[in-house]
């Protein structure tokens, strides 16, 4: 059985879950599929889920579950994994997970593949494909050791099929994990927001990223103007951020976030690969450039070569024409 732990905040289901799900069911061959969705009260998550995808719904709920801490989450997945002996356990590459599947691949003794962009074969005995040295390389790995194999799929490297259109509840079963509250030795503080208005990039729909090709800082009001008229959030490639133009958690790439919304809009980003990695996930891709040779293109499905200066003003007095 595959094992997929869901990631939910507040009864919302994190996006990158239903992802993994579709690794998931790449990788799952004849194995049965089980989510496990674990919080203080877990909502209306079950509902996101169809039969196709899942065999069955676990459940596990305890107000020591939020706000999130390792140690809960830890001595909760391994209690689960030793009752429902899973072959392998699935996980979106998220913060969170970053942040307790170390620790629960060293409490339970087991491998842990991380950030899996492609894999091959199905069941136990598949490989899998991960970038190595800020996506340079791409190594294939194929766990060893004792079972489960814990594996963390990277966010926007399997796309989800909005097409599906599968309404048969699924069953779900609730787990009682006593959870020792003197175990949890952390205690949460408030999410850190650098700025008030903080956005999550890995959950827009719509992105619209600029690059060096915009020259300076007061340009961005053309960059603003598009999102706006598109329903989208700005994000952009490094040397933006570093040079202060926009906060760093709007950098997409190797060192930034990685995201895969509907529809990306690249404004003078040249591709370097430390961008690519960051967002060649995305449904559709849009670039514009005046260089008919910028590594954006290979990826883009949609390429505009010319000048973002009098492009991007002309979009936005179509768009805003209805
Ligand atoms: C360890 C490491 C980590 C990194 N991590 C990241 C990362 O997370 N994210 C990231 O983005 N980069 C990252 N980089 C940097 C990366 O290598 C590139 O330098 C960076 O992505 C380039 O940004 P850019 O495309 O905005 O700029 P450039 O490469 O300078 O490209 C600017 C583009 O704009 C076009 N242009 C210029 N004027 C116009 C115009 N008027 N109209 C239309 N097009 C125009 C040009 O043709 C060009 O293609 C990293 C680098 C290293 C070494």
């Amino acid at each position: 059985m595959i094992l997929v732990v869901a990631e939910q905040k507040n009864g919302k289901l994190n996006r990158a879950t239903l992802e993994t799900l579709v690794a998931v069911k790449q990788l799952s061959g004849e194995m049965p599929v089980k989510v496990l969705v674990l919080g203080a009260s877990v909502g209306d998550v079950l509902s996101e889920f169809t039969v196709s995808q899942v065999q069955e719904v676990l459940i596990v709920e305890d107000k020591l579950l939020d706000p999130y801490t390792s140690e809960a989450f830890v001595a909760v997945l391994q209690k689960v994994i030793e009752t429902e002996k899973p072959s392998i356990v699935a996980f979106s590459h998220t913060y969170q997970t970053r942040d307790f599947a170390p620790m629960l691949a060293a409490r339970i003794q087991s491998p842990l593949i991380t950030d899996i962009t492609a894999l091959k074969g199905t069941g136990t005995s598949a490989t899998y494909m991960r970038p190595m040295f800020q996506g340079k390389l791409v190594a294939e790995v194929s766990p060893q050791g004792e079972k489960p194999y814990l594996v963390s799929f990277q966010i926007g490297a399997f796309r989800v099929n909005d097409t599906e259109n599968d309404s048969t509840p699924v069953s779900s079963r609730k787990i009682n994990v006593e959870i020792d509250a003197a175990s949890i030795r952390m205690k949460p503080e408030q999410p850190f927001q650098e700025a008030k208005q903080a956005v999550d990039l890995t959950q827009a729909e719509r992105i619209v990223a600029v690059g060096r090709g915009i020259k300076s800082e007061e340009n961005l009001s053309i960059v603003e103007n598009l999102a706006k008229a598109v329903g989208a959030q700005v994000a952009a490639s490094r040397p933006i951020c570093d040079s202060g133009w926009l906060p760093m958690e709007r950098q997409i790439g190797s060192s930034g976030q990685t995201v895969a919304p509907k529809l990306y809009i690249a404004l003078g980003i040249s591709g370097a690969i430390q961008h690519l990695v960051g967002m060649k996930g995305s449904r559709t891709i849009v670039a514009i450039n005046k260089d008919a040779d910028a590594p954006i293109f290979e990826v883009a499905d949609y390429g505009m070569v010319g000048d973002l200066f009098d492009i991007v003003p002309a979009l936005v007095t179509e768009l805003e024409k209805d």
